[in-house]
């Protein structure tokens, strides 16, 4: 394998996986990995903490007015080695995987202002290439150019199921039919945006995961990344 270093680009549906995958791939290469979901959780709780956004009410505005505001950086935890997200300088790694925050996130991340600054953020990661990257955009938006675009999905059954067993074990109020909803749900306001929808690129490699363990997922997805820097 030659030293090269590429971009890796991973984007699909909701709780497709992607950053499980995100995260062996940069292990495996040495990659930094970029979690840019989180970066939009992350905006939307400082929101939801400033009472700018609920399910019945968003304050779209004051948002813009406030994002100066908002200080969105990563930091390796040095236990699991893994990059967690930092709000102003605070750890909210778990308080944005809530079922509270996934509901408003899509909202939020349609505001092309919100866009503007997060992308601008993310290019900047990827300056000096050797990164994997996930989210909806990116081989679209933030990396048209990414050596590598992958397109990950499933179906909504499946993904709900997967998303329902992690959050359970954390809020055992949760339930099925909730997750279902939410995923379905962010679908649609991703893909039907304006600025950015959620789209194949049409470079991109589709996976579909429904069938794979993530075992052979993870060695399907690491073949491609490693042809393609040899071929870089
Ligand atoms: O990847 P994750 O499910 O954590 O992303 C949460 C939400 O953030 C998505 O449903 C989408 O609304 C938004 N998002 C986005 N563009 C990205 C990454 C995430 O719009 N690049």
């Amino acid at each position: 394998m030659n030293d090269k270093k590429i971009i890796i680009a991973i984007d699909g549906h909701s709780s497709t996986g992607k950053s499980t995958v995100a995260k062996q791939l940069a292990k495996a290469l040495h990659y930094i990995y970029v979690d840019t979901g989180a970066m939009y959780r992350a905006v939307t709780l400082y929101a939801m903490r400033k009472g700018l956004i609920s399910p019945d009410h968003f304050a779209e505005d004051a948002l813009e007015d406030v994002l100066a505001e908002i200080n969105i950086r990563f930091e390796v935890n040095p236990e699991t080695g893994v990059a967690e997200v930092l709000l102003n300088g605070e750890n909210v790694e778990n308080e944005i995987r809530t079922l509270a925050v996934s509901r408003q996130v899509s909202k939020i991340a349609a505001v092309s202002e919100v866009r503007r600054k997060l992308v601008e953020q993310q290019q900047q990661m990827g300056v000096e290439k050797g990164i994997v990257m996930d989210g909806r955009d990116i081989g679209t938006v933030v990396f048209p150019n990414a050596e590598l675009k992958l397109f990950m999905t499933a179906t909504a059954k499946d993904r709900a199921e997967r998303r329902f067993l992690e959050l359970k074990v954390n809020d055992e109020s949760i339930t099925y039919e909730d997750v279902l909803k939410n995923v379905v749900n962010r679908d649609h306001i991703d893909s039907t945006r304006k600025d950015s929808p959620l789209r194949q690129a049409e470079d991109a490699i589709k996976i579909d995961n429904s069938n794979l363990t993530l075992q052979e997922q993870f060695e399907q997805i690491l073949k491609l990344a490693e042809t393609t820097i040899a071929t870089a």
